[in-house]
């Protein structure tokens, strides 16, 4: 069985504060609360279960194993289940499976959904308010035209509007060396949909944060995400995100070239999690962990 820490947000909030509870660390409770684990090293595997992962989503989670025990580090699970109207049981328990039967040791970062939504939009308050407005654009207007909301001025109302972020269109970020502009990657970013439900991109940085994440790795087509996330991290003060190492891999591609995607057909079986998969696994993220430069044990 994985080393596994159970750690989540208590209901009560202790400020803003990750509470944990450790099974095997044992961590001191305090006045009713448990103590917060500080640990200078960790790399994440943030996995939405929308459908039953493939073998490149796996292998990126065996790099960022392989990158913690590079580290002396601990590799954290975040599985991203905000959006729960795309996301089941069985997609939850297949990444849970997939990660003992590879042996990944993980500290499983599983908070109240709720409680998460509250605090997440409570920490909106980092953003200086003139650089956030409402967007009442549908899907499909933003097909014909560009979100023009900005100059309205419209009150955000959760749940009835889209809350955005303006990125000025000369903001640029740099991640690895390669510097992007971020309005033309993301428009004014969507902070908060118009669903009601955390942004990608705004989970990301304040889970990445409060985790305490010093290593990244992703695939390379978010490079352009990382680039958005340090430049968030670095307006809300978020130095850990800002300051942390991003590495980049390949994708992996199916026997014609194209690239894996998750499954997500109510129909579809999840991969077979035999011999041959889980060693086409270790192998492709051998590959990828050689380009990076991180070390194999
Ligand atoms: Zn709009």
């Amino acid at each position: 069985m994985p080393d596994e820490i159970i750690v989540y947000q208590s209901k009560k909030m202790c400020g803003n504060e990750i509470i944990c509870q450790t099974k095997n660390r044992g961590a001191e409770q305090r006045d009713g609360l448990f103590h917060r684990i500080a640990l200078k090293v960790r790399t994440r595997f943030a996995p939405t279960p929308s459908g039953y992962l493939h073998r490149g989503n796996l292998a990126n989670a065996q790099i960022n194993a392989w990158l913690a025990q590079q580290i002396h580090g601990d590799l954290v699970l975040r599985i991203d289940a905000d959006d729960r109207a795309r996301c089941q049981p069985q997609y939850s328990d297949f990444i849970v499976a997939s990660l003992r039967e590879l042996g990944i040791a993980y500290t499983l970062y599983a908070p109240d959904i709720e409680s998460r939504k509250e605090y997440l939009k409570s920490e909106l308050k980092l953003i200086p308010r003139q650089n956030l407005f409402a967007c009442d654009c549908s899907r499909s207007s933003l097909i014909e035209q560009e979100c023009s909301c900005r100059e309205q001025s419209l009150a955000w109302q959760p749940g009835v509007n889209a809350l955005r972020l303006h990125l000025d269109p000369d903001l640029t970020a740099t991640v690895n060396g390669e510097l992007f502009r971020l309005h033309d990657e993301f428009g004014d970013v969507v902070l908060w949909r118009r669903d009601d439900i955390p942004a990608y991109h705004w989970a990301n940085v304040i889970d990445d944060r409060d985790l305490g994440i010093s290593h990244i790795v992703r695939g390379r087509d978010l490079l352009a995400s990382s680039a958005l996330h340090i430049h968030i991290a670095s307006m809300i003060g978020a130095v850990t995100v800002a300051k942390a190492q991003y590495h980049h891999h390949s994708l992996l591609v199916d026997s014609t070239g194209k690239k894996l995607s998750k499954s997500q057909q109510s129909n579809a079986q999840p991969p077979t999690l035999d011999l041959t998969f889980l060693s086409d696994v270790r192998t492709s993220a051998q590959e990828l962990a050689d380009e990076l430069g991180i070390a194999v044990p």
